[in-house]
């Protein structure tokens, strides 16, 4: 693998949109349609980069596993139909499924009620030399409860605490958890898949129009288009008080499925390669084993026999 040309690609596609400091932060900076300069007829190209990639991808894993001490945690984040499942499925084609472990957060059970928010996520972070993805995470916290407030009451707080600072409280509390986990070796990175308005009524109507897609539907997703402001409002103060260096955002254009793809995989190639991996080292107790393990396997025919020298 020429890790260095990849890198060098990998960084250009990523940097506009990674977000390590949240007070300047301006959605409206970033457009949903951005495709940097490829165009819709370099499609195939695009392609042929993201296979690239996905190769890479799976070298890459392939040492974190070995070596057994980073882990790292891929956030992601979006408005329906955005296309999270997609970018999660192209994006991991490559990976080995026994280190990767993808969670999807639904609407509270009433178990997971009964903790406070961040425990069912607790549970399923991934083990060191494992890549977890969260498909939504405790960030829906920030974004739907509070579009939704009537959703706390459901969360049984105590009311002393039900107070205004409840949403800076839960940023807080949001940077506090993942500084400690980056201490303990869990490399954090959150992905908004930035879809419009526009494109998300498109998608919507494909999945009325076409029978294999009518199961993604849901009348309740046309609901929430009502309160689109309102989400566009809370992800942008959602990533204005939680992009810190240790664990960013990245706004990722995703009106084009093809390129928020291909934007996903250099983001995560980046990460991997900054992490400067290497298979563990052989000691010479190791290396005496193998050299041994080799003499027998060598000298001892397939039928089990000796052979003679
Ligand atoms: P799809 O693309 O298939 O619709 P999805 O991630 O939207 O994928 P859904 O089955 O629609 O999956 O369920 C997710 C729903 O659960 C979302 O509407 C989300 O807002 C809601 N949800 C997730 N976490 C919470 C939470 N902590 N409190 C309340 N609702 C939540
Ligand atoms: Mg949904």
């Amino acid at each position: 693998m020429k890790t260095k040309s990849l890198l060098k690609q990998a960084r250009h596609l990523v940097a506009p949109f990674r977000v390590t400091r949240g007070d300047r932060f301006r959605l409206k900076d970033f457009d949903p349609g951005d495709t940097l300069q490829f165009h819709s007829e370099d499609k195939p190209r695009a392609k042929e980069a993201l296979a690239l990639g996905i190769r890479a991808l799976a070298e890459l894993q392939d040492v974190l596993y070995a070596n057994d001490q980073w882990a790292v945690l891929l956030i992601f984040q979006a408005m329906d139909a955005a296309g999270k499942d997609s970018a999660i499925k192209h994006v991991m084609s490559g990976i080995n499924p026994q280190g990767c472990q993808v969670h999807s957060f639904k609407a509270p059970s009433g178990e997971e009620l009964d903790h406070d928010f961040l425990w069912r996520c607790l549970r399923v972070l991934p083990n060191r030399g494992h890549i977890g993805i969260f498909n939504r995470s405790y960030y829906e916290e920030t974004l739907v409860v509070r579009v939704h407030p009537e959703l706390l009451q459901r969360q049984k707080l105590p009311s002393a605490l039900l107070t205004r600072r409840l949403w800076k409280e839960r940023f807080q509390d949001i940077r506090a958890f993942e500084r400690y986990l980056t201490r303990n070796g869990v490399v954090i990175r959150k992905f908004f898949l930035h879809v419009s308005k526009g494109e998300q009524q498109k998608r919507f109507l494909e999945r009325i129009e076409t029978p294999e897609k009518n199961w993604k539907f849901s009348a309740g997703d046309v609901a929430e288009r009502a309160f689109w402001g309102d989400y566009m409002e809370v992800y942008e103060d959602m990533i204005r008080h939680t992009a810190i260096p240790e664990a960013p955002w990245y706004v990722v254009p995703a009106d084009h499925k093809w390129f928020t793809r291909l934007v996903v995989a250099a983001a995560v190639i980046e990460t991997l390669v900054s992490l400067k991996l290497t298979y563990p080292e052989v000691n010479r107790a190791k290396r005496r084993e193998l050299a041994a393990a080799k003499r027998v396997l060598t000298s001892t025919s397939t039928s089990g026999r000796r052979r003679r020298s």
